[in-house]
């Protein structure tokens, strides 16, 4: 497995391309915006985009998803269902952000705990980790130890839940019982800032490290 990361959107969002070494299959996970940047760098690593994955229906993370989906021709992956209230309030979203406007769509497929998605000879593992909204997913790649978390884990800080239909409890439940067990050596890749490791972050984090939970 190969991935890079494509910062997208007045949020520097972390888009990221993840392909199958072998078949060269590729996902674009949360393609926020800025698709054209997202083409360039499809077509410099020569990697074929199959499949569009989202974590969650904010617009940071999908804003560039439809049409992205229909100019390619692929299909649009995840989240889970109980995001389908933010997906369809995508024109709102985009006015209230200042992002240019998006049209509401749904997904070719909903995904929940336990499906995986497969590129060539690689697969991720979803896992429904509500509480920054209640549809919200993480792609985990178990043989490169590496996981697509969306705004659920930051290097520092976790994601807000101040929004609609957000539940702190739950996200702090999300974080040390569904992606701590993952293991310590787990490499994350966040919506916004810098990678790290659920180690760092079970010793570190203020919001969520080990010792809070003594
Ligand atoms: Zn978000
Ligand atoms: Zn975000």
């Amino acid at each position: 497995m190969k991935y890079q990361i494509i910062p997208v959107t007045p949020f520097q969002q972390n888009c990221s391309l993840i392909w199958c070494d072998k078949t060269k299959a590729a996902a674009v996970v949360d393609p926020g915006g800025d698709m054209d940047r997202i083409l360039v760098e499809v077509d410099k690593l020569g990697v074929k985009l199959e499949k569009v994955l989202l974590t969650h229906g904010h617009i940071d993370h999908v804003g560039a998803a439809k049409k992205l989906s229909e100019h390619v021709g692929i299909p649009i992956i995840g989240p889970h269902k109980a995001d389908s209230f933010w997906l369809e309030n995508l024109a709102e979203q985009s006015k209230h952000f200042g992002f240019v406007h998006c049209e509401p769509f749904a997904p070719t497929q909903y995904l929940e705990s336990g499906d995986t998605v497969t590129l060539g000879s690689l697969t991720l593992e979803v896992l429904h980790c509500p509480g920054h909204t209640p549809g919200h997913i993480v792609f985990f790649s178990a043989s490169s130890c590496t996981a697509w978390v969306g705004d659920v884990l930051f290097h520092g800080s976790i994601g807000r839940t101040d929004f609609p239909q957000s539940n702190h409890q739950d996200l702090i439940h999300s974080i040390t019982k569904t992606l701590w067990p993952l293991g310590r050596n787990v490499e994350f890749i966040p919506g916004h800032g810098p990678i790290s490791t659920f180690g760092t972050e079970r010793d570190q984090n203020p919001f969520v490290a080990d010792q809070l939970f003594g």
